[in-house]
Parts: C-alpha cells; sequence; structure tokens
C-alpha cells in the first residue's frame, strides 16, 4: 500500500482554511486531519479534542521536551503544535495527513519532512481577507489588527509554499486541492518502490 502524502496547509488568518479542510474531508475518502494542540482558550463552540486539543503551558513544555510533537510554533501569544503519534499512524496507514499549521511550523516541516507537501491558501483579494476577518465576529479589535498584521509577515512567506491555492468558493477550492494531491501521488519520486520494481522486472526483456 502506498504511503500517505504530508500535507501542510497554511494561509492567512480568515482565509477560509478552516472550512476547506472540513469540507475536504466529508467529501473525499484517505484523508485525516491531524488535531493540534494549543494553549489558546477555546471559543465559544470549540470542544476539546475536536478543534484543538486545549492544554495548560506547563503541559504544553512537557510535550515538547518529550519530542512529542513535529512541530510547534509560537503565534500571537500563544503555543500551537503537531502531535506525532497520530501523524505517523495516519500516513502508515495510506491517508493523506492535512496539516493546517501557520508558517513557522510550516518551514519547519519542510526542513524536517522534505517530502511534504505545502500548500498556501489565500482568499482572491486583500479587502476579501480584511472583510472575512471582521465577519467572523469572535475577535476583539486588537486581536484582528494582530492578526492583520501577522498576514504582512506570513505573505513574505508564500514563495517557500509549493502551491498557492485561491478561496473564491468552498466548493471549487476543495476539487482543486484534492486534484493537487492525486497528482502528487503520480509523482515518480514518490513512486522509486514502483519504479524499481518494473525497472527490474523489464530487464530480462532486454537484449
Ligand atoms: P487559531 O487560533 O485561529 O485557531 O489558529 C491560529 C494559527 O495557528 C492558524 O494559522 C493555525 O493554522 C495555526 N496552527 C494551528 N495549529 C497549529 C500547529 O499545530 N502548529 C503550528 N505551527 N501552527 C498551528
Amino acid at each position: 500500500m502506498s504511503k500517505g502524502i504530508l500535507v501542510v496547509v497554511s494561509g492567512f488568518s480568515g482565509a477560509g482554511k478552516g472550512t476547506v479542510m472540513k469540507r475536504l474531508l466529508e467529501k473525499y475518502d484517505d484523508y485525516a486531519l491531524s488535531i493540534s494542540v494549543t494553549t489558546r482558550n477555546p471559543r465559544p463552540g470549540e470542544e476539546d479534542g475536536r478543534e484543538y486539543f486545549f492544554r495548560k503551558r506547563e503541559e504544553f513544555e512537557k510535550l515538547i521536551q518529550e519530542d512529542a510533537l513535529i512541530e510547534y510554533a509560537q503565534y500571537v501569544e500563544n503555543y500551537y503544535g503537531t502531535p506525532r503519534s497520530y501523524v505517523e499512524e495516519q500516513l502508515q496507514a495510506g491517508r493523506n495527513v492535512i496539516l493546517e499549521i501557520e508558517i513557522q511550523g510550516a518551514m519547519k516541516v519542510k526542513k524536517k519532512i522534505p517530502e511534504a507537501l505545502l500548500v498556501f491558501v489565500t482568499p482572491p483579494t486583500v479587502e476579501e481577507l480584511e472583510r472575512r476577518l471582521r465577519d467572523r465576529g469572535t475577535e476583539t479589535a486588537q486581536v484582528i489588527a494582530d492578526r492583520l498584521a501577522r498576514a504582512g509577515e506570513e505573505a513574505k512567506g508564500m514563495d517557500q509554499y509549493d502551491y498557492i491555492l485561491v478561496n473564491d468558493t468552498v466548493e471549487e477550492c476543495v476539487d482543486h486541492l484534492h486534484q493537487i494531491i492525486v497528482s502528487e501521488h503520480s509523482r515518480a519520486s514518490r513512486n522509486t518502490e514502483f519504479i524499481a520494481d518494473i525497472q527490474q522486472q523489464t530487464r530480462a526483456f532486454q537484449k
């Protein structure tokens, strides 16, 4: 069975990544979404173990010490990290694992795991980005301002990603992402065993 692809998805806060990932998992098989650990407080409606594992700072620091996280980063005053064991299990089981993480974490994954596929999700325009952030309505003006400032920082790293995915309508964006991942499975460098096998078997035909 072929291994799954580790897909790192980043994008501006307010780009609609969460909605796109949720729909991707509903619509297509063979995907698993990694649930991160964070020290931030749950937003209304969020549940421990569903959106995130919400943990105290000391507990998070313990996970770092135990090397239980593939990567972690600080984002607007809080820690966020990716638990290692679930990701490894799911990849082995042939599922594509989605990490929805910010750019510092994405760069760490790229360095540690070069075969990871990095996708950056963006609204079609900056005006649209600002509108989506304000419309969410769950954040204070200060948090919105921090996130917009952070967007400027993140835009600087967009060219480090393998694909830029414009989120105009959710359905199109989901289908497009799925197509990218399906195509990636055909990449020669991801099929070295298959290639070696065919090369070995066809060697017998050579004169
Ligand atoms: P939010 O607080 O809006 O849920 O997330 C803030 C940012 O943290 C988002 O850009 C989100 O993608 C990112 N994030 C979520 N989980 C992780 C993680 O495990 N590692 C890293 N590096 N970033 C994460």
